[in-house]
């Protein structure tokens, strides 16, 4: 064991490890044991949620089959749709390499839903920094706000609690169409909501206006738990196939679930009125995409266990970590504060020197189209801007927050974590002699 234990340290040190940190950090991973366990269990059971999917929908070999052109009956692409809304409980899916990322799957599924004259409500306070384009609280062409589409949001309360007086006011404004609910705290410090804790919100929206539609922005948010908020009474669930469910295979993609009628109204925008889910050819994605979903809850549970070592590692070295390292989580979004840009940049510059691609390039921060600020960005991916592979992004404004995610496995997001540090006690942002 004592030798086995060496092998490892020389191996870490091989990769730039010091001896501090690795002990340091194995220190940290020891108390982890239960945690991680009860990680593994949400994986089991949405792995079988995922197998039962496929199996139900009689996924076969000829699913995997590229389509081109218009992509009419193409097999894998439909079948595929019925395992998503399957597996996510709804009436009916959109699952697309036509969808680049995102913010174009949330923006189809707004445009494709609203029309001129109709109000949105965010009643969780401010999207997602690149949703304030396609909504146009910051002016931006071709905005919902361009075709006559009003905005209303209504902020959390102090703990991250819904304001449900506020909320109510908002839902008696007469315009009031869909209602967006982001799962994720994105690029803010405020808490993740649980699916239970959207499942209540949307129950006293749906109590006062159950004509609204809800819709969930569940990006980083699929398979950390063992529901999804379609579960819960959303009218639509909206999330990216580079992040948890494309379980790090998926090329490209989004995906748009829920009610049939909404699905196809993302539909009719997503491709044009009258050809709907008709067109799209999968061209030659299939393959990833099933395989990427399958792989995804026990990919999603490997980040999961880097985002909870990372709290862990970091609180005890005395940064600001939103969760915490205790909490139970509701996606796999990590925030650690710094409150320097220099914290940010070393971190940043130590996740991308432990990957597996373009390790030995060094990260600075930048102007990113659809962000407010410079954004300093890690990711040494095998998929561009892949975040459910090990990355972190942090703009470069007040508190100086670091948003670490991802990690196909479980050892990289480890080397990772190890390997920031590396970096933040070089850059003399840390000590750890002063806490062990
Ligand atoms: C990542 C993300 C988006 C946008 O997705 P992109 O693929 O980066 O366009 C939207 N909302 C949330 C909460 C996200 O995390």
């Amino acid at each position: 064991m004592e030798e086995r234990s060496e092998e490892m340290l020389d191996m870490y040190k091989s990769l730039g490890i010091s001896g501090d940190v690795f002990s340091f950090g194995e220190d940290v991973a020891k108390e982890l044991a239960p945690r991680f366990a009860e990680i593994d269990r949400v994986a089991e059971f949405n792995q079988l949620k995922v197998i039962r999917g496929m199996q139900q929908n009689r996924v076969s070999e000829a699913c995997l089959y590229p389509s081109t052109g218009y992509g009419y009956n193409d097999l894998g692409r439909d079948t595929l749709e019925k395992v998503y809304a399957t597996v996510f409980g709804t009436e009916d899916a959109l699952v697309r390499p036509l969808i680049a990322c995102g913010t174009h799957a949330l923006g189809t599924a707004l445009a494709g839903n609203l029309r001129p004259g109709d109000e949105l409500l965010s009643p969780v306070g401010k999207p997602y920094d690149t949703l304030e384009e396609v909504i146009g609280i910051r002016p931006s062409r071709g905005s919902l706000a361009e075709y006559g589409i009003s905005y209303n949001q209504v902020d959390l309360l102090p703990g991250s609690r819904f304001d449900f007086e506020g909320i109510r006011e908002a839902l008696s404004h007469k315009n009031l169409k869909l209602v967006t609910i982001q799962r994720s705290k994105g690029y803010q410090t405020r808490k993740t909501f649980s699916v239970q804790e959207i499942g209540e919100l949307i129950r006293f929206i749906k109590g006062i206006r159950p004509d609204v539609i809800c819709m969930v922005d569940n990006c980083y948010g699929e398979f950390v738990e063992t529901r999804e908020p379609s579960e819960v009474g959303a009218d639509l669930m909206v999330g990216s196939l580079i992040k948890n469910p494309g379980g790090g295979l998926a090329p490209i993609g989004g995906y748009i679930a829920g009610k049939k009628e909404y699905v196809e109204n993302a539909a009719y925008r997503l491709t044009t009125p009258g050809l709907g889910k008709e067109v799209g050819p999968s061209l030659g994605v299939n393959p990833a995409f099933y395989q990427g979903f399958f792989l995804a809850p026990t990919v999603t549970a490997s980040a999961l266990k880097g985002a909870v070592f990372a709290a862990s590692l970091y609180e005890k070295l005395g940064f600001d970590v939103v969760p915490s390292g205790s909490e139970d989580r509701h996606d796999i979004i990590q925030a650690i504060t710094f409150g320097k840009p220099e914290g940010v940049i070393a971190f940043c510059q130590g996740i991308q020197a432990a990957a597996p691609v373009d390790s030995y390039v060094k990260p600075e921060p930048w102007p990113m189209p659809g962000y407010d600020s410079d954004v300093i960005m890690a990711a040494g991916a095998f998929v561009q801007g892949s975040s459910i592979e090990l990355s972190a992004d942090g703009p470069i404004k007040p508190p100086y927050a670091v948003y670490f995610q991802g990690g196909l496995t479980w050892p990289s997001a480890k080397l990772g974590i190890l390997m920031s540090l590396q970096k933040l006690k070089e850059a003399g942002m840390v000590s750890l002699r002063e806490v062990s």
